[in-house]
Formats: C-alpha cells, structure tokens, sequence
C-alpha cells in the first residue's frame, strides 16, 4: 500500500441572505445576496478546508473552529484555511492538487475565477495551476436553482513531504 500520497473531500452548503458584498474562495463579490452562517460563511473555503483536513485524517473545519464558540464569530475563512494548511504541513503532507466545484445560480464565476484561484493558491501556497475551480448552476432546480442556498464542493491530493 503507497502511504504517500492521500485524497481528500470537502463539501459545504450556505444559505444566501439579501445583502452584499458576496464573500467566496477568499475575495469579495459585488453582489446583492451574502452567504449567512456563523463565521464569514465562506462556502467555497471551507470546502477546501475540509478536503485537506480529511486528507491528513485531522478532523474537520467544526472540530477546529466549532460554530458554538463566540471566538470564531464572522471568523474570516482564511484565517481557518491557513490553519489547516499549517497542521497538514505539521504532519509532513504537501498539497499536489486541488479541484473544486460551486454550484450557484448566480453570480457567473467566470470573471472573477482567476482572481479566486490565485487568493486559493496563495493560501495554499502552491501555484494557480494546481487549483482547478469551476462553476455549475442548479438548473433552476432545488435550493442551489432557486437562489436560496450555495454549495461548494472540493477533492484534494497531498503527498509526503
Ligand atoms: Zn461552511
């Protein structure tokens, strides 16, 4: 068995609430909803967070930032990404790659996909190249199509450093 190299998966959901600016994959969106939740409600960031995690068997984004505990109120989600990127590194694991999807009716990702993939690289502190992001909608179906809720979804790959 190759105990080098380790998958992860991250999945999370937010509710939209009317109100912008919209906060995903670390940057700001112009937009008239915002994603609600206790900390920042990253969607997208705390997908990430959680496919790393899973990875390197460390638990998971509740387990380290627990939504019960007033400390972590409208935490910003890089600050929990960069603290999961750092307990993996802790354990000798290195990020090779990671992909993810967003499924949201609106916005369009497509013109802020580059700026969210280098904010994502740079967090991970690996290049744009190894993040791969793309952008699905719910085909005006269910609660990602009806505008109510965003989802993200992230699988990762780490190997041994
Ligand atoms: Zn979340």
């Amino acid at each position: 068995m190759n105990q080098d190299i380790r998958v992860g998966l991250g999945h999370d959901t937010h509710r939209l609430e009317p109100g912008g600016p919209l906060r995903l994959g670390g940057i700001d969106i112009d937009f008239d909803y915002h994603l609600a939740g206790h900390s920042d409600a990253d969607v997208l960031l705390h997908a990430i967070t959680d496919s790393l995690l899973g990875a390197a068997n460390l638990g998971d984004i509740g387990m380290l930032f627990p939504d019960d505990d007033p400390a972590n109120q409208d935490k910003d989600s890089a600050v929990m990404l960069t603290a999961a990127c750092d307990l993996i590194r802790d354990a000798r694991w290195r990020v090779v790659n990671v992909d993810c999807v967003v499924l949201a009716e609106r916005p369009k990702l497509v013109p802020y996909k580059q700026q969210i993939s280098n904010r994502i690289a740079d967090l991970l502190a690996v290049l744009p190249e190894q993040v791969g992001l793309k952008g699905k909608t719910g085909e005006k179906t269910g609660g990602v199509g009806q505008g109510e809720i965003m989802q993200a979804m992230c699988v990762c790959l780490l190997c041994r450093d």
